[in-house]
C-alpha cells in the first residue's frame, strides 16, 4: 500500500469546480495584485480568527519580515526565538542585521520554553517570536506576561497554526502583538503559490504594516519609512476564499487521524500514550502530546504535523520508505548548530531537548484525506520494523 506524506491533489479534486471558477474569475478581471479579492479575503480571515486587522502578504517568511520591520528591528537588536523551528523564524532576524537569540523548547509540546525565553532576555532584547510548532499553540499566557514585564513585543509565528486555538479558545496568531501565517501549498490551508497573512489587534501597528507592505510610501511615492514589496496576489486570495470555509472540517480530520495513530500505536504495544520523553521497552515510539483530549482545556491542536520520536530513526525511515510510506524530518538541525549561525558562538549540547528532537523526530502522513487502512498500514509497518 502506498501512503504519501501529503497528497494535495485529493483536496483539489474535492473542490475543483469552485477553485477553477475562482481562478478564471481573477483572469477575467485582470486585477492581479491586492484589490477587492484580497480585501474581502482579509475580512473573512478577521471574522474567522476573531482579530481586528488581517493583511494578505507574499509569504509566511515575508509576514515575519514585515512584522519585524513594522516594529523597527535594527542592527544590534536581539530577538529571542526557539532554536528548533523552520529556518524562516531565525532567518528574518538576521536579514535585518539584528541578532537571533535562541531558546530551548519544551520536551512535550515542542514549543518555546517560557523559562528559557526569560533567561535569554538582555538590555538589547526587543521582541520574542514564539512558534506554534506543528500546529499546537505555544504557552502564550506565560510568554506575554514575561514579555510585558520586560517591554518586549510578541510576534507569533503561526505559519503552521491556522485554526489552532490556545487553551482559552483564542486563535493562535491573535494573542500576541502581531501574528504571521503561511499559505504555502503544503500548509493546512494552502494557496496556489506563495502567500501569507499578518494579523494584529493594534490599530497603530496595522497602519504601519499596511504602509510597509507596499514599500513604505505614505502617501504613495513619499517615504518617511522603508518597506518592501510584500503584496499578495488576487489569485491567491481567490483560492483561499474558496478553501477557508472547509478548514475546520480538514482540521477535525487531522485530529481524528492523530487520535487514531495514538490508539493504534498503543494497541501495537509500541507506546504507552502521549507526552512521554524517554524510550523504554513500552515506549519505542514517543507520541506527540494530545492535550486536546482533556475536556476542560480548549487547546486545539490542528496537527500540521504528527511527529513521533524514535530511536534508530534513519533505519526506520528507510524501512518505511521501502514500504512506500512517506515521511519527513522536521527539522534535522536546530538553529544553534546551523553553519550560517556559527559566529553566534553556540555549540552542540547547548539545547539538549531540541537536539534530541532533531535526532529522533519523524513526521508521519496526517493529511485529512487519508483512509483508515492507510493509518493501520503505517503502524503495522512500524510493528514489523521493531519486531524484526
Ligand atoms: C512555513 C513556515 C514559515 C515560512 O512560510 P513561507 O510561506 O514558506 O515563507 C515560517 N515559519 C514556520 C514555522 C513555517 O513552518
Amino acid at each position: 500500500m502506498r501512503v504519501p506524506l501529503l497528497d494535495i491533489k485529493l483536496q483539489y479534486q474535492s473542490l475543483k469546480k469552485e477553485l477553477d471558477e475562482a481562478v478564471i474569475k481573477v483572469a477575467e478581471s485582470q486585477h492581479f495584485i491586492l484589490g477587492p479579492e484580497v480585501s474581502t479575503m482579509e475580512k473573512e480571515f478577521c471574522n474567522y480568527l476573531g482579530c481586528k486587522h488581517a493583511l494578505g502578504v507574499s509569504s509566511g517568511t515575508d509576514a515575519l519580515l514585515l512584522a519585524l520591520m513594522a516594529i523597527d528591528i535594527k542592527p544590534g537588536d536581539e530577538v529571542i526565538l526557539p532554536t528548533y523551528s523552520f529556518f524562516a523564524t531565525a532567518g528574518v532576524v538576521s536579514r535585518l542585521f539584528a541578532t537571533p537569540v535562541f531558546a530551548e523548547n519544551d520536551p512535550v509540546t515542542f514549543n518555546i520554553d517560557p523559562k528559557d525565553f526569560e533567561r535569554k532576555i538582555t538590555a538589547k532584547t526587543k521582541a520574542v517570536i514564539p512558534v506554534h510548532l506543528y500546529g499546537q499553540s505555544a504557552e502564550m499566557d506565560e510568554i506575554i506576561k514575561i514579555a510585558k514585564a520586560h517591554n518586549l513585543i510578541v510576534i507569533e509565528d503561526a505559519a503552521q497554526a491556522i485554526g489552532t486555538q490556545y487553551k482559552d479558545g483564542r486563535y493562535a496568531g491573535t494573542i500576541g502583538d502581531i501574528g504571521c501565517f503561511s499559505f504555502f501549498p503544503s500548509k493546512n490551508l494552502g494557496c496556489y503559490g506563495d502567500g501569507g497573512l499578518v494579523t494584529t489587534n493594534n490599530d497603530e501597528l496595522a497602519k504601519v504594516l499596511t504602509i510597509k507592505r507596499v514599500h513604505g510610501g505614505e502617501p504613495k511615492y513619499y517615504h518617511k519609512v522603508i518597506g518592501g514589496n510584500f503584496r499578495l496576489d488576487a489569485l491567491q486570495a481567490a483560492v483561499l476564499k474558496v478553501k477557508l470555509p472547509h478548514l475546520d472540517k480538514w482540521s477535525e480530520k487531522r485530529r481524528q487521524n492523530a487520535n487514531r495513530y495514538t490508539q493504534l500505536f498503543k494497541d501495537a504495544g509500541l507506546a504507552e500514550g502521549t507526552g512521554k520523553t524517554t524510550f523504554d521497552s513500552k515506549n519505542k515510539v514517543l507520541l506527540p502530546e494530545a492535550i486536546f483530549q482533556s475536556s476542560k482545556v480548549k487547546n486545539y491542536h490542528i496537527y500540521n504535523q504528527y511527529i513521533v520520536r524514535v530511536e534508530n530513526r534513519d533505519a526506520l525511515r528507510e524501512f518505511l520508505t521501502k514500504n512506500e510510506i512517506g515521511t519527513e524530518i522536521y527539522y534535522p538541525v536546530p538553529f544553534h548548530l546551523q553553519e550560517c549561525f556559527n559566529d553566534l558562538g553556540y555549540k552542540k549540547g547547548n539545547f539538549p531537548i531540541s537536539e534530541f528532537a532533531a535526532d529522533k523526530s519523524l513526521a508521519l502522513p496526517i493529511f485529512p484525506e487519508l483512509e483508515d487502512d492507510q493509518l493501520v498500514y503505517v503502524v503495522d509497518t512500524f510493528k514489523k520494523f521493531f519486531n524484526q
